[in-house]
């Protein structure tokens, strides 16, 4: 299991830019916080200028170690992402983090990256980690996402990518349906995949899950639930596991064993 180690450092906004109407990439300079940082763990960011008094957390999407930068993709949701939106290049962000239990890595077998909406976030330093840190064939990466406005994850991904797929829920570009229909056909293809990370809807991960422990392949998902603390100390995020055992999103997760959550 990663140890949450808990830094809260004031980052500086190098950029916000939009990508859709309602989805924008941040990018952080908080070189203490990303010296930390893990594929699939997430951080707590509060708006030193804004008007909310929570922080919220966001996945870590990736992470420049070099230059101390931390990139977010976050979709507008209510008040505190849509100030976020607003906000410009310069302005102070205190981030929390890393935080949480991310992805784990295995040598032996191809990995099937697959992202829903926004939760393609952590697949991006998830897929950079598999590409650049791990021996073995690249990823193979699918996307779920409405419409072909929303291919803007390609250009984060590329570079780390056997094969990147998409299913668009509208037909405008790949496959029309949901991730989950495209499945049998990259397995029949890439008959190496021994491992599956998943971070998206509920919906769309129980039933990646269920086909995984299926097939025999293992199965990692990355929950999201309401936080407040995001240190394992409010309970506003726990979940009782198939084992019987109660976790928290935060500090147990937000990556679990698929089988614990939907087996
Ligand atoms: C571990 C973790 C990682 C996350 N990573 C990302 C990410 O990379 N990109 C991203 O865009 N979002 C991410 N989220 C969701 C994000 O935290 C919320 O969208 C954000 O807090 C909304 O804040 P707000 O002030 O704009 O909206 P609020 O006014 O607080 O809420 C607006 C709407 O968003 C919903 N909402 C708020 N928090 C959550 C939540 N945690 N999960 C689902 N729905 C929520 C509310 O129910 C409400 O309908 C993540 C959440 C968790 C728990």
């Amino acid at each position: 299991m990663n140890a949450t180690k808990k830094l809260v450092e004031i980052g500086n906004i190098v950029s916000n830019t939009e990508l859709s109407a309602d989805v924008s990439a941040l990018v952080l300079e908080c070189p203490q916080v990303v010296a930390e940082a893990k594929p699939g763990q997430f951080v707590m960011i509060k708006n030193e200028m804004g008007s909310t008094y929570l922080r919220r957390p966001f996945g870590v999407a990736d992470v420049d170690k070099e230059n101390g930068l931390l990139l977010l993709v976050y979709r507008k949701a209510g008040k505190g992402t849509q100030e976020l939106a607003l906000l410009e290049e310069g302005s102070p962000i205190s981030v929390e983090g890393p935080l949480g239990k991310g992805f784990s890595f295995k040598e032996a077998g191809r990995t099937l990256l697959i992202g829903g909406g926004v939760g393609i976030a952590p697949i991006i330093y998830t897929a950079r980690h598999l590409s650049e840190e791990i021996t073995g064939p690249k990823p193979v990466i699918l996307f779920g996402v409405r419409n072909h406005k929303e291919l803007f994850w390609s250009d984060f991904v590329e570079d780390f990518a056997e094969k990147l797929i998409y299913t668009t829920d509208d037909g405008s570009y790949g496959r029309k349906g949901f991730a989950i229909d495209a499945i049998p056909d990259i397995l029949a293809k890439y008959p190496d995949i021994r491992h599956i990370k998943v971070c998206g809807p509920t919906i769309m991960m129980k039933g990646i899950a269920e086909l995984a422990i299926k097939q025999g392949i293992e199965c990692e998902v990355s929950l999201e639930k309401r936080m407040a603390c995001g240190i394992g100390v409010c309970l506003g995020c726990t979940f009782a596991g198939k084992s019987g055992k109660r976790w928290k999103v935060c500090a147990d997760g937000p990556v679990f064993d698929g089988v614990e959550v939907f087996g």
